[in-house]
């Protein structure tokens, strides 16, 4: 399902990050917190009377430099406009409105889009500051006079974002087409294969649930099947000035993946891994995501008959806590293996949505515990009684066993690659679940 996104914008120090925790922390149940993005957290799943919405603090995403402080402005409020359903620009009682408050309104006005405006530091309960109604000037309709630190009139400003978000939108299971996030560093190529791909197929680009954000994702259609490319038109008319925030670019894969089923890990051939690419895939395994790696600008690399094999063999270390994960050598520029590409994506979906039957894998585990003698602590050895899926994307298995404490990692890999060594499995994630039964 894909989230509506709420977006805090506003000058430095008007308090756009206390807010920010204050709803998370308090007038909000945090559904999920994605430690990671960043070492300050910038956005999170909110809840508020039952409506589900992204928060983000674009403030938390500006690079730590000296730009002016309407340069900064700026790119909040062209991220707010490119992404959010809704916005909140925060503003300062004590400072009244500034000129950049003004500057920044007429930005977001400009879009169309809703904004809600708040004015923070109204810590004094009762009636409203004469001060509040300045703010009627910047033109954005009633200010909401909140105070951050104490949480005075948090209520009330979500209660009045709730109006503007827009209607629950659960994306249709029975749409079998595959969604598909193509992540990866800055210049490995992401706008390059989507370009390919939507350039040589049949492309539309949908309004899948009639909301803003999903208007941006391209749908192909080809003799393999339905792809939907999430978020593509982001990536195809990018801002240069947003692509260059790293933690943007990072926020932006994150979010994608949330709403894929296939993520395409994007690396460049002619770099090689980095520390970054293991961050963002980790962020898809740990979703539980189908995966590809691909392998682009292999047009650019010097080869013999060994390249692709010596090539591969590193990347399989590089990758090793997602061994399961198949390697596509992809050329953006000449199309090379495009088609590979599209068999792969379809292939490891697939995979991420199976279903083994119950009696098939308690042979494969009757077995595996045959061959290796589950590990014992003190005389009391492991019994794993029995074995079940219980759900798919990712595939979960939920084992019962006499004591959780002694089945050990090691020997729950090497159950898993018993199971994928009979079921394949392969680019996918798989869980296991423990539970005690006497
Ligand atoms: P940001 O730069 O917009 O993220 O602002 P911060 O959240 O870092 O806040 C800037 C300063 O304003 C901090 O010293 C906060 O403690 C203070 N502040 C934030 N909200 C309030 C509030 O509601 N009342 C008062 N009195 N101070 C606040
Ligand atoms: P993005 O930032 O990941 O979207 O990367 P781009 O698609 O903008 O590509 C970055 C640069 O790499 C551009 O100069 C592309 O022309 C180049 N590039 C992309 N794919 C290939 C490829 O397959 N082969 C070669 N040689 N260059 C490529």
């Amino acid at each position: 399902m894909s989230l509506p996104i709420v977006a805090i914008v506003g000058r430095p120090n008007v308090g756009k990050s206390t807010l920010f925790n204050k709803l998370i922390g308090q007038r909000l149940s945090i559904v999920e917190d994605t430690p990671g993005v960043t070492r300050d957290r910038i956005y999170a799943k909110c809840e508020w009377l039952g409506h589900e919405f992204m928060l983000v603090d674009t403030g938390g995403i500006e690079p730590e430099s000296d730009d002016i402080i309407l340069a900064q402005m700026r790119r909040q409020a062209e991220l707010a406009i490119l992404k959010a359903d809704v916005t909140i620009l925060v503003t300062d009682l004590k400072c009244g409105v500034t000129a950049t408050d003004y500057e920044v309104a007429q930005m977001l006005l400009k879009s169309g889009k809703p904004i809600v405006l708040c004015v923070n530091k109204v810590d004094n309960v009762g009636e409203p500051p004469m001060e509040l109604y300045e703010f009627y000037n910047l033109g954005l309709g009633e200010p909401f006079p909140v105070s951050s630190v104490h949480g005075h009139g948090t209520g009330d400003l979500l209660d009045e974002v709730l109006k503007y978000l827009p209607e629950e939108n659960e994306e249709d299971d029975d749409d079998d087409s595959i969604k598909v996030a193509v992540i990866g560093k800055p210049n490995v190529g992401k706008s390059s294969i989507i370009n390919k791909i939507c350039g040589e197929e049949r492309v539309i680009v949908s309004n899948i649930a009639g909301t803003t954000r999903d208007a941006t994702d391209s749908v192909v259609e080809n003799e393999k099947g339905k792809f939907v490319f999430i978020d593509t038109a982001g990536i195809r008319r990018k801002s240069k000035v947003l692509e260059t925030i790293e933690k943007y670019s990072v926020l932006r894969a994150y979010m994608a993946v949330d709403r894929a089923d296939v993520a395409v890990i994007v690396i460049d051939a002619t770099v090689g891994f980095t520390e970054q690419d293991s961050k963002v895939a980790g962020y898809a395994h740990e979703k539980g995501k189908a995966c590809v790696v691909a392998v682009n600008k292999w047009d650019a690399v010097e080869k013999d008959t060994n390249t692709m094999n010596e090539f591969q063999k590193k990347l399989q270390d590089d990758f090793s806590f997602m061994s399961y994960v198949p390697f596509v050598f992809i050329s953006a520029k000449t199309g090379l293996r495009m088609d590979k590409l599209f068999d792969t994506i379809k292939f490891v979906a697939e995979q991420n949505s199976i279903r083994i039957p119950t009696g098939r894998l308690n042979d494969v585990l009757a077995y595996a515990t045959q061959r290796v003698q589950p590990p014992s602590d003190k005389g009391r050895r492991l019994k794993i009684y029995y074995m079940t899926q219980v759900s798919t994307k990712p595939p979960t298995f939920v084992f019962f066993v006499n004591r959780a404490d002694l089945y050990h990692f090691s020997y729950q890999r090497y159950i898993e690659n018993q199971i994928r060594e009979t079921f394949g499995l392969e680019g996918t994630p798989i869980v296991f679940k423990i539970r005690e039964r006497d």
